[in-house]
């Protein structure tokens, strides 16, 4: 096994509660030997498995690749899944006899120069709510994840571009990535004020001269950058104007993305089931009638019931969303590896669309269970249902998707949508 240097997320907590959510939401795919280990732990009905039952299934990925993955109960869950929401083969063998993919979720590593970053998937409401032991007390046991998921021959890998045009070393992208963090560090600044800002110099560094400024150079233009960007954009703008009808029609669609959370147990994949997806796509783009019932706690209201004042976010929401950002910068998971192989300055506006998103999901939410206020719950349950999706879902890293973030960046109407939804 390589030897493996870590670069850990500093301010996110995490350890396993046993709720059973990943083990219901996820298709585990396994390797060939990990499927001979399995096949080889012997599961009988006298061990919680029905006789008869299927154990792993060769699958086809949306391009045709054949893969092996754990089969599902009726329900959707994994087959090892026990009715106490516990995991039949870590109770009988051990967690290191589970496959890999189960030992590493909710974590994710992708390359930082020589070394690895280590991220986190919020779609795991504990590392949403920042509950178990601190992440930085983990190395031990994350090297040794890590050591197993690098092909033996790792040298290190090529920095994320910063834009379509330009690729810096790996120590001016991580200037650039440092700055970002930094962005975030002041928490008496509003998270979606941090955003404005962020947008703004990001994009004057990826028109800056990459051939002469270099190392401190870089470091000067990022900070008299982000100074600039307190003095243009000094507040939220308190008068919220309206993103055109077409930016909205099209982050509707956009954030219909990231609602969707089918698993085995609801996926639908006959033809009646494509032509609903259909139908609440064509609903979502129009924003007539009513938003369609993209999964249970979404109540098909009408769209105006979402352009109320759900009141100020509560103070662990926003403590949870500026976490997300930064665990996100810091783990790389918004640009090269970690995020459909996007440019720093593509992948980050990306990542600040999360935010209308998220507040967007929230107040569905809310307003499907007949309230007029939002409630940390619903701001935690709309990110978790958002980072399932961000970077895993294939059709955000399609051009489409790309293409209308672009568009909404070119209009200018991100910013508008992060302070319409503030
Ligand atoms: S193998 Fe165990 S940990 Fe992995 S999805 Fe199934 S029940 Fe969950």
């Amino acid at each position: 096994m390589p030897a493996v240097s870590l670069q850990l997320p500093l301010l996110q907590n995490w350890s396993c509660h046993n709720c059973g959510g990943c083990c219901r939401q996820h298709a585990i795919s396994i390797t060939e030997e990990e499927r001979d280990r399995i096949l080889a732990q012997n599961w009988t009905p006298e061990s919680g498995i029905p006789a008869g039952q299927e154990l792993i299934r060769e699958e086809r990925s949306w391009l045709g690749k054949p893969h092996l993955q754990l089969a599902h109960q009726p329900d959707g869950a994994c087959v090892f899944l026990n009715e106490q929401g516990l995991c039949r083969i870590h109770a009988k063998y051990g967690e290191p006899a589970k496959p890999l993919a189960c030992r590493i979720y909710p974590y994710a590593f992708h390359p930082s120069g020589k070394e690895l970053t280590v991220s986190l998937r919020f779609s795991c409401p504990s590392v949403a709510d920042n509950l178990g032991r601190p992440v930085a007390q983990q190395k031990k046991d994350l090297k040794e994840l890590a050591a197993q998921v690098l092909p033996a021959n790792y040298r290190g890998a090529e920095p994320p571009k910063l834009t379509n045009r330009i690729r810096l070393n790996w120590p001016d992208t991580q200037r650039v990535t440092a700055a970002l963090d930094e962005s975030f560090c002041d928490s008496t600044t509003p998270v979606a004020l941090q955003l404005l800002r962020i947008l703004f110099w990001l994009d004057l560094v990826g028109q800056a001269k990459f051939d002469i400024i270099t190392g401190e150079r870089l470091d000067e233009l990022l900070g008299l950058l982000r100074e600039a960007s307190v003095a243009e954009v000094p507040e939220i703008p308190a008068e919220r104007l309206p993103p055109s009808s077409i930016s909205l029609s099209q982050f509707r669609l956009l954030a219909g993305q990231y609602a969707r959370k089918d698993t085995e147990g609801t996926i639908d994949l006959s033809w009646r089931g494509r032509w609903r997806q259909m139908r609440y796509a064509m609903q979502l783009a129009s924003g007539k009638e009513t938003l369609p019932p993209l999964q249970p706690g979404l109540k098909p209201l009408p769209f105006t019931a979402l352009d109320a004042d759900f009141g100020p976010l509560p103070p662990e929401s926003t403590e949870m969303l500026r976490r997300y950002y930064r665990v996100k910068i810091q783990g790389l998971h918004f640009c090269g590896a970690g995020y459909y192989h996007i440019p720093v300055i593509e992948g980050f506006q990306s990542l600040a669309l999360v935010f209308p998103v998220v507040l967007w999901l929230a107040r569905w939410l809310a307003a499907s269970d007949s309230r007029t206020t939002w409630t940390h719950a619903d701001l935690r349950e709309a990110l978790t249902l958002v980072d399932h999706q961000h970077g895993y879902s294939p059709i955000l890293g399609m051009w489409g998707a790309r293409r209308r973030v672009k568009n909404l960046v070119a209009t200018g109407d991100l910013q508008k949508l992060i302070g319409r939804f503030a």
